[in-house]
């Protein structure tokens, strides 16, 4: 039996060019206190007792990465990730082959969410080995709107039992490998994890997570994520 309580591998794509945050500098080597985005999010990542190793999925010869091997004591493996993030999660996850059996759990987070909490991680993991795959997310709590396309409000949509995706999903390997692939080949491009596994029948828990988790998109983003790093202190 693959084991569940040891820690997991965790596969972060870090392939995006970043293109709505605007500047020359992908926006994961951005300086977020003092130190490289994508830095940030590593560290807290592989501080985690929960944490065994990092994959991280690179733009082909990315002259920014580091060159890091380990971080408090955790391997930190790369690979060349993909045109798509659905992509370059899929080869991190094919780059643990022979390091991750296919019947184990993994972690999926996005470089770009430096300010993922400890805790979640803990309660993710907890939670979805026993639900077989969950997801970190947050019910939405504003009036949602449906535009038409020149920006006019056609209608409200129903709030009830929606909510925001976030990051570290978490599935077994080789389940999550075969979800993506089957995507790819049906041409359903996925935004996240859990979107392939809902197309290959499983569903996927829904764990709450800290709104502070945000996706450092705009240069207000990377203001607040500032905020929020700079109060942990
Ligand atoms: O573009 P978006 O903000 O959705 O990206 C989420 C995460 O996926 C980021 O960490 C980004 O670096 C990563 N990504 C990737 N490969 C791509 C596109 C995005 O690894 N082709």
């Amino acid at each position: 039996m693959p084991s569940t309580d040891a820690a997991l591998w965790c596969v972060v794509p870090a392939a995006g060019r970043g293109t709505r945050f605007g500047g020359g500098m992908p926006k994961q080597y951005l300086p977020l206190v003092g130190r490289p985005l994508l830095l940030r999010t590593l560290e807290r990542l592989a501080a985690h007792p929960r944490i065994a190793g990092l994959m991280i999925a690179l733009t082909a010869g990315d002259p920014h990465w580091p060159g890091l091997a380990s971080l408090h004591g955790k391997p930190v493996l790369t690979c060349t990730g993909g045109g798509e993030r659905a992509d370059s999660v899929l080869a991190g996850l094919h780059a643990l082959d022979g390091k991750v059996e296919n019947d184990n759990f993994v972690l999926v987070h996005d470089a770009a969410r430096p300010c993922v909490r400890g805790d979640d991680i803990a309660r993710l993991i907890d939670l979805g080995v026993a639900a077989g795959g969950a997801l970190l997310a947050t019910p939405l709590r504003d009036t949602l709107k449906r535009a038409d396309a020149a920006g006019f409000s056609l209608a409200t949509e129903p709030r009830e039992a929606r909510w925001r995706a976030l990051t570290p999903q978490l599935f077994r390997r080789g389940e999550l490998v075969a979800a993506l692939e089957s995507a790819r080949a049906a041409g359903v491009a996925v935004t996240d994890e859990a979107m392939a596994m809902e197309c290959a029948g499983f569903k996927p828990l829904l764990v709450e997570g800290a709104e502070s988790n945000i996706k450092v998109t705009t240069p207000a983003d990377m203001m607040l994520a500032e905020f929020l790093l700079g109060r942990e202190g």
